[in-house]
């Protein structure tokens, strides 16, 4: 007999203690960047026990884990990401980051440990399973682009005779509802792309600015012309941020300096949008100086693509997610976030989705409850072992022969 829904979720909460167990450990000493060689450690120590055959990157400390069904089939792909961010902890968790400045605030703690729990479920389920399933265990979501790396090292084709054809993936979130599961077709999340722009003038004496060329004012235009850039040129209904988030001139009151710095985001949905933005976000920057006879440096750095999810695969999304958590757990996000994502890299190359995991404490309100990326974020372990469940089932579904 195939595994029921519900036989599926009450194995992942009978385990729940060994998921919660991982994912403590791996919050009490977070890592940053491409390089986690203690997280790897624990990962590699969770699979040891599975029949699942594991490799490591060449590049970065990522994971990758093959789980081969009892029949050949298709290859479908599972992601759990697993670095941090450089923010110090201020929670009282009990297993609050032994690591001064460094936090699993984005929650990719609870994601090793769902995937590593679903590996478990999965294998045990063997004999239901035609094809394989690969656990992409990343390093590096957080700006480092490390499922790129992985990609580049051959992750869709580590089974060569079936290359990786679906791929799906969670990421919790602590102001979604607790034990939702939110997702929507098409733009998920956004592109974001980093400009820095030097206004370049030449200094002088703060009582003479007609004797210097005053890079201030021009930086000030330049803010303000960005804006009026967006609600004049972007369509609404594919929309664009852009976000001026730093700016620096000057010393003190009696010098105009030579220079005015400024840096910040572009958001975008769409690929269009963000090719035009970018151009004109250098356009009206590189514009607005000429018009004063002063000249900016415009540097710009490609961030994540747009987080496109397979319309048929959102839907599987919702369906299993009612199916195993009930109807009410099942949300269809009316509108895409603004942050970025770098699973959007694997969701260019194969159809999937990636979809919220609520995990907002009880007692806390998701509208003002900390946010993922707070210092003081904590995420509700309860709704862990239906990630785990999900996790499983998407694959089971897809490799249901
Ligand atoms: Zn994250």
């Amino acid at each position: 007999m195939p595994t029921s829904a519900t036989e599926l979720l009450s194995a992942a909460y009978n385990d729940a203690d060994r998921t919660i167990d991982l994912r403590r450990r791996l919050h009490r000493h977070p890592e940053i960047g491409l390089h986690l060689p203690r997280t790897q450690e624990l990962v590699l120590e969770a699979f040891a026990d599975l029949p699942v055959e594991v490799s490591t990157g060449k590049s970065t400390s990522s994971v990758v884990g093959v789980l081969r069904g009892a029949r050949p089939g298709p290859t479908y792909l599972l992601r759990g990401d697993m670095d941090a961010l450089p923010v110090h902890e201020d929670t009282d968790l009990p297993f609050a980051s032994e690591v001064p400045g460094a936090m699993h605030a984005c929650g990719h703690d609870t994601h090793v440990a769902m995937l590593l729990g679903a590996a478990r479920l999965l294998a045990e389920r063997r004999d239901e399973l035609s094809g394989q399933v690969v656990f992409m265990v990343q390093p590096g979501e957080e700006g480092f682009h490390g499922a790129r790396f992985m990609l580049d090292e051959g992750l869709l084709d580590v089974v060569p005779e079936a290359p990786v054809s679906g791929a799906f993936a969670l990421h919790i979130s602590a102001t979604l509802a607790s034990g939702s599961i939110n997702v929507r077709p098409g733009p998920m999340m956004a592109a974001a792309d980093q400009w820095k722009i030097l206004v370049r003038g030449r200094g002088g004496h703060a009582s003479e600015p007609y004797t210097a060329a005053d890079p201030i004012p021009v930086a000030a235009e330049i803010v303000l012309a960005l804006q009026s850039m967006v609600t004049r040129r972007v369509d609404v209904f594919d929309p664009a941020v852009v976000t001026v988030a730093h700016i620096e001139a000057g010393s003190t009151t009696n010098v105009i300096p030579e220079t005015a710095f400024l840096e910040g985001t572009i958001r975008t949905l769409s690929a269009e949008r963000r090719a035009e933005v970018v151009a004109a976000v250098r356009r009206v920057a590189t514009h607005v100086a000429e018009a004063h006879g002063l000249t900016v440096e415009f540097d710009q750095a490609e961030g994540y693509p747009v987080t496109v999810n397979d319309a048929g695969a959102a839907a599987t999304v919702l369906d299993t997610a009612a199916e195993l958590l009930g109807p009410p757990a099942s949300r269809l996000m009316v509108f895409p976030l603004m942050g970025a994502e770098d699973f959007s890299y694997v969701l260019e190359r194969v159809p999937g989705a990636i979809a919220f995991l609520g995990a907002c404490p009880p007692g806390l309100d998701p509208q003002t409850a900390p946010g993922n990326h707070s210092n003081l974020v904590v995420f509700d372990e309860e709704p862990l072992p239906a990630g785990v469940a999900l996790y499983a089932r998407m694959a089971m579904q897809a490799l249901a022969g």
